[in-house]
């Protein structure tokens, strides 16, 4: 006969581990699949996560997996989930290797973000492009900074640049020819003394992954130590297959208090449901689903008799 495992989760980063965590210590069956890149591969050390602050991203992903190697109900496995067919309490899961049927899944697979197609951008990733000033901030700060606007991120923009003001005086605004600021962003930003550069980008000069200088088609060049990008973000495949509903900024939309999606019986958390995306956050809500699926697996478990 084939076991029905309490829950799938798809995804072993912060918010995967941490529902693996929560899952394990509640005594449910849990699997957890895991393949493919994390999103802070090229990062040296992962920053701003209490008690982990400069943790190397890999060593915290193995302190993670030898933690849970204590509760025999979590097994761990290298694979890719490559679809999800059936319903709330029988859901069927293809990975390369076969099927396993569960009762829940957690969708915890991240998000894939767009190469900058700048060049100097592929070097610098993760090193000198960064995305977060609390995760990076600190050790790039009173350097001159920069941030790269693209058509999208208007809104965010202000808000955004200006705290960057915090961990230095020289900030940059790159429009790159792409994105046409209004009055009211160009008085807020000058009003911070950010400086706003229109002209088009020829290229990122950068050593080893450390940024020096933007360097603009017409020759110019603005130093630059760190610059802040927020390239178009996609989901992975498998999240368009699950049939999980997305809101408008390509998010999986999920309840706030349950973190169901809007397919029953699956549920998400981490970098793939939001904007705010640390690894501290992710971590959060890897444990609010898992604490709220808990609750009705459990409920389950009892109307069947197996409790
Ligand atoms: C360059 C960079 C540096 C960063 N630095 C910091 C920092 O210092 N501090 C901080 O708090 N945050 C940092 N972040 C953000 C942080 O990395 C993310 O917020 C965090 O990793 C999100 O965790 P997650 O579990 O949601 O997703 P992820 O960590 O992206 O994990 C998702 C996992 O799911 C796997 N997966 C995807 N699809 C499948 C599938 N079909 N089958 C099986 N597995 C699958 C992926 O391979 C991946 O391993 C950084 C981000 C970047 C890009």
């Amino acid at each position: 006969m084939t076991t029905t495992h309490d829950v799938l989760i798809i995804g072993g980063g912060p918010a995967g581990l941490s529902a693996a965590l929560a899952l394990g210590r509640a005594r449910k069956d849990v699997v957890l699949c895991d393949a493919g890149p994390r999103r802070n591969a090229a990062a040296s050390a992962m920053h701003n996560f209490v008690t982990r602050d400069g943790t190397p991203p890999q060593a915290f992903r193995e302190l993670a997996r030898e933690q849970l190697a204590a509760y025999p109900n979590v097994s761990l496995r290298e694979a890719s989930v490559q679809a999800i067919s059936g319903g709330r309490g029988d859901f069927t899961v293809t990975l390369k290797e076969g099927t396993l049927k569960v009762r829940r899944v957690v969708l915890c697979t991240g998000m894939l973000d767009e190469p900058l197609a700048l060049e100097g951008a592929r070097e610098a990733w993760g090193h000198s492009i960064i995305q977060c000033p609390y995760c990076h901030g600190w050790e790039l700060k009173d350097r001159p900074w920069g941030y790269l606007a693209r058509p999208g991120v208007e809104g965010h923009l202000v808000p955004f640049v200006l705290q960057l003001r915090g961990w230095t005086r020289e900030v940059t605004v790159f429009t790159n020819d792409t994105v046409e600021l209004g009055p009211d962003v160009r008085r807020a930003l000058e009003s911070a003394a950010v400086r706003v550069v229109t002209a088009p980008i020829a290229r990122l000069r950068q050593r080893d992954g450390q940024l020096e200088q933007v360097e603009l088609r017409d020759g110019a060049t603005v130093p630059c130590a760190a610059l802040f990008a927020h390239p178009p973000q996609r989901q992975v495949e498998v999240v368009a297959l699950a049939g999980v509903a997305l809101d408008d900024d390509g998010f999986v939309r999920v309840d706030p208090m349950t973190r169901e999606t809007s397919v029953p019986g699956i549920y998400a958390a981490g970098d793939l449901t939001t904007r705010m995306q640390g690894a501290v956050l992710a971590a959060a809500a890897g444990m609010h689903a898992a604490a709220m699926l808990n609750v009705e697996l459990t409920l389950e478990h009892v109307a069947r008799g197996a409790l």
